[in-house]
């Protein structure tokens, strides 16, 4: 990939973590003219990145936490398979989390946040485009836009303040009804009457065959990863010189944290306590199903996304507050194969050994939907990007993008103030 400018100084910086936002932002620093080191200890793209509902959706700026959220929280914590659930076992670490989760979702608060969220999940599918295009995959993109069903007037009804945030954000979309909707997704049960089309959004059809075709291409440029974990920073007076790592000292002039849901303990060594959580989700993927949608569809009422993957149908979604050492409670991927069925009823009853596979992943997240990218407080060489919640992959590339802006000294693109890590 040629170079799009070349800084005074090229640096060594080292990106730990090789997720979608980790290589993304790898990526646009090398572009840059630096030397650039990707430090991951397992494979590329293995970590949220991989099982993810692969929709790159501006529509997306619609926060988690919404007015009337805490009127919810029993719920959360009664259904063990509802949308969210909270595991009674994590709730006392979950607490100051929860509390500025409601807090967070006020009427001006979600407002504040769809605006912070806009340009950095803007055109998220061209955001993708040069990277892919470089990396030779340019078809593991397309622009298929992204379909919301309800099963009812009233169920749509009750999601008006997202659509709200979205028109105020310049978001088109475009509602159907009934035989429009029947005719448009021929594969979805006549009982969803309402749709919602988003006809900007784009959608991967293979998050970690992205994620790794796009680190091949890095590699191929020039950059090099490394298999090590990484555990603290060697700095003196605010100056960076190295990132300590269970494979010994990397020597680095700069550093990106950007390990997801593992990020926490690394921003503490720097002495920002940031309030990073996880909503962990589940996809099942049936390999060859009988009935696909054409594009990704968000079962609104749900919450969960199918989408037709190169692999097969995957159904991704739902949140589980657990924490990051849990086992998996598989009943919650079982269920999402339910509502698959509910939602596509020529899907078979029953799927015999080997056709259906499934995967639980750690979203990366903060109380108030938004990521944290900006530099650490105890050196200014460290730059922080993760916490990207359910669109980490929709807004890697503008977070890579905004990275390279902040280790290069040019002003990024976006106000990047919503995303200070000291804000808490
Ligand atoms: C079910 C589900 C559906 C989703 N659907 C969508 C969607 O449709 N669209 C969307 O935009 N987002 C979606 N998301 C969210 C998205 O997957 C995440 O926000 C995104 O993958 C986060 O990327 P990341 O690079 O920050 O983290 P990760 O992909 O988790 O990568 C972090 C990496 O850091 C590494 N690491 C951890 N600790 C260390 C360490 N100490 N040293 C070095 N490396 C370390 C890990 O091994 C991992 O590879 C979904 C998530 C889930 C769970």
């Amino acid at each position: 990939m040629t170079s799009s400018r070349t800084p005074d100084t090229p640096r060594t910086v080292a990106i730990i973590g090789g997720g979608a936002v980790g290589v993304a932002t790898a990526s646009f620093l090398l572009r840059d003219g630096h030397n650039v080191v990707l430090i991951e200890p397992g494979g590329i793209g293995e970590g949220a990145s991989f099982g993810n509902a692969g929709v790159l959706a501006p529509s997306s700026v619609v926060p988690m936490s919404m007015p009337g959220t805490l009127m919810k929280v029993p719920f959360y914590l009664l259904d063990p398979l509802g949308p969210l659930s909270i595991r009674w076992s994590y709730l006392p670490k979950l607490a100051p989390w929860l509390m500025r989760f409601v807090r967070a979702g006020t009427q001006a608060g979600v407002r504040a946040q769809a605006r912070a969220l806009r340009p950095l999940l803007d055109d998220s599918y061209s955001a993708w485009l040069p990277l892919v295009r470089h990396a030779g995959n340019e078809a593991l993109i397309r622009r298929d836009g992204f379909l919301a069903v309800y099963r009812s007037d009233a169920d749509f009804a009750s999601d008006a303040l997202g659509y709200q945030l979205r028109r105020d954000n310049g978001i088109a979309f475009e509602v159907m009804r009934g035989a429009t909707l029947w005719a448009f997704e021929p594969a979805i049960s006549r009982d969803y009457t309402v749709g919602v089309l988003f006809p900007q959004a784009g959608n991967t059809i293979n998050p970690n065959r992205l994620v790794r075709s796009v680190a091949d291409a890095f590699l191929r440029d020039g950059g090099r990863v490394v298999a090590a974990r990484a555990s603290g920073f060697a700095h003196t007076g605010g100056v960076l010189s190295g990132i300590e790592t269970d494979a010994g000292l990397i020597p680095a002039s700069a550093a990106v944290v950007a390990c997801g849901a593992h990020s926490r303990p690394l921003a503490e060594r720097l002495g920002d306590d940031v309030p990073l959580d996880t909503e962990r989700g589940y996809h099942v993927l049936i390999a060859d199903p009988e009935t696909r949608p054409l594009r990704p569809i968000l079962d609104a009422s749900a919450k969960f996304v199918s989408t037709p993957m190169e692999t097969g149908l995957r159904m991704a979604g739902t949140v589980e507050f657990a924490g990051l050492d849990a086992p998996p409670d598989w009943r919650r991927a079982e269920h999402l194969m339910t509502l698959g069925r509910r939602l596509f009823p020529g899907l078979a009853p029953t799927y015999g050994e080997g056709r259906v596979s499934r995967w639980m992943g750690f979203r990366p997240s903060m109380p108030d939907s938004l990521p944290v990218i900006g530099r650490s407080s105890a050196c200014a060489d460290v730059v922080y990007a993760f916490g990207h919640g359910h669109v980490g992959l929709a807004s890697a590339a503008r977070t890579g993008m905004a990275v390279a802006d902040l280790i290069a000294r040019r002003p990024p693109a976006f106000d990047l103030a919503p995303f200070a890590p000291t804000r808490f």
